[in-house]
């Protein structure tokens, strides 16, 4: 998977192909997907929800550039397998989904593997987490109609934030950089994720 989906499509960075290659992404997939967990798509794993590419885990971790002693949000936990991949390159990670049954699931799993910095959290992520911000890296893993301005503030001076933005059902990868104040915002890809819900993502 690492060598034929992420390595063939630009995703180079040691540390980052270290962080896949550490997270077994067979547990974090439904029993009756297990054959197709090292497929090059998306699997569901609940009504409205998904499990991301793995390249699309890939290319986000990789343009997230996370340093070592890094707090980092993930909006959007689903399986845990992205915050399973950020907890090793990141000091700590916070990640919040709105859905408890996943949460509490995705949260066994991780637990599972030994890994100890990463925080569950239940509620909507689309107004961020204010009591643990700032923060220098914010990854959003479903799709909002625009930046979610509480999720900018929630970022630390030098901070970077990923998010998809756009329609439903297709939107463009952002990257909004805060420094001294403003914010910069670039365009990386196309993508598709599942929307984001709550008072700043859509309606559900
Ligand atoms: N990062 C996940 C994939 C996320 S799929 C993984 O590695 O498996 C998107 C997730 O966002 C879904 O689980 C959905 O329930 C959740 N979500 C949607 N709106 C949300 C909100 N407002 N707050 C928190 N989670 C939300």
């Amino acid at each position: 998977m690492v060598r034929d989906q992420i390595v063939a499509r630009g995703v180079t960075d040691p540390r980052v192909l270290a962080a896949l290659a550490a997270v077994p992404r067979e547990l974090f997939v439904p029993a009756d997907s297990q054959a197709e967990a090292y497929a090059d798509r998306a699997l569901p794993i609940g009504p409205a929800q998904t499990i991301s590419q793995p390249f699309i885990v890939a290319y986000m971790t990789a343009h997230l550039d996370v340093l070592p002693r890094d707090r980092v949000l993930e909006v959007g936990t689903g399986s845990g397998y992205q915050a399973a991949v950020l907890a090793q390159l990141a000091g700590r990670v916070d990640t919040i989904e709105y859905d408890a049954a996943l949460s509490a699931q995705a949260r066994q799993r991780v637990e599972g593997l030994g890994i100890a910095n990463v925080t569950f959290h239940v509620g909507d992520g689309s107004a961020g987490l204010a009591e643990r911000a700032p923060f220098d890296r914010i990854m959003v893993t479903a799709g909002c109609p625009v930046v979610p301005d509480r999720l900018t503030e929630q970022l630390a001076d030098g901070g970077v934030m990923l998010v998809p933005v756009g329609e439903a059902d297709a939107q463009v990868l952002l990257r909004v950089s805060r420094r001294g104040g403003r914010t910069y915002t670039d365009r990386l890809l196309e993508c598709r994720f599942v929307k984001l819900v709550g008072r700043y993502g859509w309606d559900a």
